[in-house]
Order: structure tokens, then C-alpha cells, then sequence
């Protein structure tokens, strides 16, 4: 039987070569590295300023307190992504608010933001889910009117682009590089920034909110990224066009063969870069994830690996019904659903898409 994992990292020799360089030279923790993949993720996204942390949540939380964004402040965010969007908000102290995405990509709905802003809101969170950017000509024109920060989430998005612009580059942005994402350090994230106020506060944050050695100007963690990790970043940092050609040519190939299902989209000025491949599965009956799961437990035993991201929007999870939320959100919630998404990594074979095709068709053409 075939194995077609969902993710798999692309670790070459050159990655290996620099680690060992790293471990020889006996700087591990944070150090030129670290600096060195900065300037070139800075330069990648098209930003003044870029500061490397251990994780994509470290990178959200951050973000928020350089913004000033505290107790009894609301974050207006998107309901259909992972728990670290909501989550780091509320490690902020703030109030996560929920709107309402687009069936179309995915994306917090432009048209439904306005309805949410109160006077207490600070910020706007838009999650480029999947790879696909939001659209951010309609949400950095919100933002504006009411006097908002932009904080993006483009965890699943390096390299995507509106109108020739990167995700992450419109306002401050924040990058994972956990092992299953468009490029990896293991562990590890990066905030971008034009501002270098915000840059100069989010360096503080990350190490123990010194502005010099043992001089604390403010509050702050240990969020640092190791030396080691940044010898990996670079290095992939070097392969991401290629690994996103691929991923987009994949994607290509399922949308042009893939039948019975709702393949995804690009919308018109936007560059997707494909983190995920989810297509939608309806079944009958609208609040029923019937004939997506039947699909998913088909293509399962045939040894593809597919994954439902998100089962349960945000809103609706236990901690969060906890906490008070029981807004209708009827689209994330009709979206989680009918969701699946299939492999469409830089490492699958022309193969690999074949047999996800065929057994993709054969279990519609069945239904
Ligand atoms: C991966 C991811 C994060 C968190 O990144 P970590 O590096 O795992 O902390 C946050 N938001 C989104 C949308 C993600 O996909």
C-alpha cells in the first residue's frame, strides 16, 4: 500500500552541513545567525525590519503587547484557524472578537469587520489561511478609518502575495517555521515590521524586556531562536521559491483533474502558496460532515493521509464556550464541516498526485 504523508520537511545536506558549522563553532543560542536570517527573511518579504523568535505563537504574542494591545482591549480575528490566533490574544489580556470568513478562500469576510468594531477594539488579526492572503486592500482601508493595528497571521502563508506584496509586509506580521510549514527551523517564527518602534519593542520583548545587557525598559520573555535553527532557516530561506513552485504546481495539477469536489480558488491579484490544499466536500444535509468523512476514511485506506483543518471553529471550542462565546458564525461553522484538505507538499511524485486523483474520483464518482 501506498504512504502519502500530508507534510514532510525538505531537509537537504546543506541543512545538515550548517548545522554542524553551528555546533563546531559553539555559538548555539542566539548569535550572527540568528541576524544573518533576519536581513534575508527581511529582504524576502519585502520589510524594513524582521525579528526571529522560537515559534509562530511567540511571533502573535509578541506583536500584540509591541502594539500595546492589553486588558480591555478587543482583537477583531478570524473563528476559522488555529487556537494559537485566538489564543494569543488572550494571553495578551485582550478579548478575542470573532468574524465571520469567506466561503470563497477561506478568509476573515471584509464586509462583516465593520459591524464588529466598538470602541474598545485595538487591533485586527486576518489569518491567511492555507496560504491564500486575505484581502488586505479591504482590511488595511478598515483599519485605517477606525485607527487600528494590523497584525498579520501569515503562519501558512511565506511568500504569498496581494498585488505583488507579501503577506506579512502591510502591517506587522508574524511567521511560524514548525516542521510541517512552507519552510522550516523545527521550531521557530519571525515577526515583520516596517515600523521600528514596533521592531525595537518586539527586540526587547523577546529577551526579558532589556533595551540593554540587564537594563530592563520593559516586561518580556525568553522567546529567543537558537543559532541552530537559524543555520536551518537560512538555508531553507535559499530553497522557498522552489518549494513553492512545486506546491504550486501540485495544486495546479489536483484543481485540473480533481472531480465531484469543490477544489480551491485564487482569487484575481493574489498569489497562493498553498500551505494546505483543502478542497470542500457538502454533503446533503448542511450542518453534516458525512460525505467529507466518508471521502476521508476512503482515501485513508488507500494509505493518503488527509486532515481536517479545522474540525471546530474557535468559537466553539470547549475553553472558548467557557469563556461566554456563543456567536453564530455560519459560515466557519458550514466550512469546518465540508473541509478536507489532501497532500500537496514540494516532496510528492508525479506519482503520488496520480493515485490522490484516482482515489479522490473513484470515491465521488461513487457517492
Ligand atoms: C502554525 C500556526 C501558528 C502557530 O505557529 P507555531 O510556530 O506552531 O507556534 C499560528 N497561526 C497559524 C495560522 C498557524 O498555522
Amino acid at each position: 500500500m501506498k504512504n502519502i504523508p500530508i507534510s514532510r520537511p525538505l531537509i537537504g545536506d546543506e541543512e545538515k552541513e550548517a548545522v554542524l558549522a553551528v555546533l563546531e563553532s559553539g555559538q548555539l543560542t542566539q548569535g550572527p545567525r540568528v541576524r544573518r536570517f533576519e536581513e534575508a527573511f527581511a529582504a524576502m518579504c519585502g520589510v524594513q525590519e524582521a525579528i526571529a523568535v522560537n515559534s509562530g505563537t511567540a511571533a502573535l504574542m509578541i506583536a500584540l503587547l509591541a502594539h500595546g494591545v492589553g486588558p480591555g482591549d478587543e482583537v477583531i480575528t478570524s473563528p476559522f484557524t488555529f487556537a494559537a490566533t485566538a489564543n494569543a490574544v488572550l494571553f495578551s489580556g485582550a478579548r478575542p472578537v470573532f468574524v465571520d470568513v469567506s466561503d470563497v478562500d477561506f478568509n476573515i469576510d471584509p464586509a462583516l469587520i465593520e459591524a464588529k468594531v466598538t470602541p474598545r477594539t485595538k487591533a485586527i488579526i486576518p489569518v491567511h489561511l492555507f496560504g491564500h492572503p486575505c484581502d488586505m486592500a479591504a482590511i488595511m482601508a478598515i483599519a485605517e478609518r477606525h485607527r487600528l493595528a494590523v497584525i498579520e497571521d501569515a503562519c501558512q502563508a511565506v511568500a504569498a502575495t496581494v498585488s505583488d506584496k507579501k503577506a506579512g509586509s502591510f502591517g506587522s506580521g508574524c511567521f511560524s517555521f514548525y516542521a510541517t510549514k512552507n519552510m522550516t527551523t523545527g521550531e521557530g517564527g519571525m515577526i515583520t515590521t516596517n515600523d521600528p518602534q514596533i521592531a525595537e519593542k518586539a527586540r526587547m520583548i523577546r529577551n526579558h524586556g532589556q533595551a540593554a545587557r540587564y537594563s530592563a525598559a520593559t516586561t518580556g520573555y525568553n522567546f529567543r531562536l537558537t543559532d541552530v535553527a537559524a543555520a536551518i532557516g537560512i538555508v531553507q530561506l535559499t530553497r522557498l521559491a522552489r518549494f513553492t513552485e512545486r506546491r504550486r504546481a501540485n495544486a495546479a495539477y489536483l484543481s485540473q483533474h480533481l472531480r465531484g469536489v469543490i477544489t480551491p480558488t485564487e482569487r484575481l491579484g493574489c498569489r497562493h502558496v498553498y500551505h494546505q490544499y483543502t478542497i470542500r466536500v457538502p454533503s446533503a444535509q448542511p450542518d453534516s460532515s458525512q460525505a467529507r468523512d466518508v471521502l476521508a476514511a476512503r482515501l485513508e485506506s488507500t494509505g493518503i493521509q488527509t486532515t481536517v483543518y479545522y474540525p471546530t471553529p474557535i468559537h466553539q471550542q470547549p475553553y472558548y464556550r467557557g469563556l461566554g462565546y456563543n456567536d453564530s458564525l455560519p459560515v466557519a461553522e458550514r466550512l469546518s464541516c465540508e473541509v478536507l484538505s489532501l497532500p500537496v507538499h514540494p516532496a510528492l511524485t508525479q506519482d503520488d498526485l496520480k493515485t490522490i486523483v484516482a482515489a479522490v474520483n473513484e470515491s465521488t464518482e461513487e457517492a
